[in-house]
């Protein structure tokens, strides 16, 4: 097999190397017999190709030409692999699951990772679980909470329809290219239909949004586009807390209220 073409900036190639790092991976996703796994981003096949020995079959989602014949080659003889040459931003999950669920896995291309997370969260009922490296400090967000610094619109969003556990972090030398920063690797589990509390999606989305806006502010000043000072004490919440200080059942209570008179 030979990979020719070398690393895309513009793609976010950072390809993983340590054997041991790659071990670690393929443990967190730990495949079972039936699984419906789906890589986003294989690259050189660094986690395909393990996960691929283990479990037989995986289906990738590779935007980067330039890398699929090599990566077919490569797969040939180890497990069938089904390339899906696309965007992953244009993939519906949902179609890909049809009546099952998916497993999505990846070493996600950086510049992307907030758009992808999204991406999967309108999925997030025809996912079973997914496994996600990133950079560190975005996974930070994703998990943080109240009071943190780096509790934001990503950590509600997320929190409000998975649980997200981080795993462990892994260094820029574990790469060819090495990455500026540490990343991290994170489990989501979507919590299932019954268990997610939120009414209408879009309704807590622009509440979500409209209270990081301008995060300094008060809930009162930061949601006067949106709802009323009445509507943010029926939810429990005083007007003078700052979105930081709210945690993620708050923002529900206030998006599942009835509409202001
Ligand atoms: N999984 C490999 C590894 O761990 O070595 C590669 C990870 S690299 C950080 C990100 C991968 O995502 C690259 O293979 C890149 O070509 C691919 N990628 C970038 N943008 C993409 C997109 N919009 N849709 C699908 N794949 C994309």
């Amino acid at each position: 097999m030979t990979f020719k073409a070398p690393p895309k900036k513009s793609l976010g190639q950072h390809f993983l190397t340590d054997r041991h790092y790659i071990d670690r991976i393929v443990l967190a996703v730990d495949p079972r017999p039936g699984d419906r796994l789906v890589e986003i981003g294989p690259g050189q096949g660094a986690i395909t190709l393990p996960l691929l020995r283990k479990h037989g079959e995986l289906t990738a989602i590779e935007f980067d030409r330039d890398l699929i014949t090599p990566l077919m080659e490569a797969s040939e003889g180890v497990g069938r692999l089904t390339i899906v040459h696309k965007d992953v931003l244009q993939v519906d999950f949902g179609k890909l699951a049809g009546e099952g669920k998916i497993r999505l896995l990846g070493n996600l291309p950086y510049n992307l990772s907030s758009p992808i997370l999204f991406h999967a969260l309108e999925h997030a009922q025809a996912i079973g679980d997914m496994v996600f490296m990133l950079q560190k400090e975005v996974v930070d967000r994703m998990a943080a909470g109240p009071g943190s610094k780096v509790y934001g619109r990503l950590s509600v969003m997320l929190q409000a329809y998975c649980e997200v556990t981080p795993l462990f972090v892994v260094p820029p030398g574990a790469f060819r290219p090495p990455p500026k920063v540490d990343s991290a690797v994170v489990r989501m589990v979507p919590l299932p239909a019954g268990r997610v509390r939120v009414a209408d999606a879009r309704r807590f989305a622009d509440i979500v949004r409209a209270a990081f806006g301008q995060r300094r502010k008060t809930l009162r000043n930061a949601l006067s586009g949106v709802c009323d000072e009445a509507q943010i004490v029926a939810a429990g919440l005083r007007p003078e807390l700052r979105a930081e200080q709210v945690e993620v059942d708050g923002f529900i209570r206030l998006a599942n209220l009835p509409p202001a008179a």
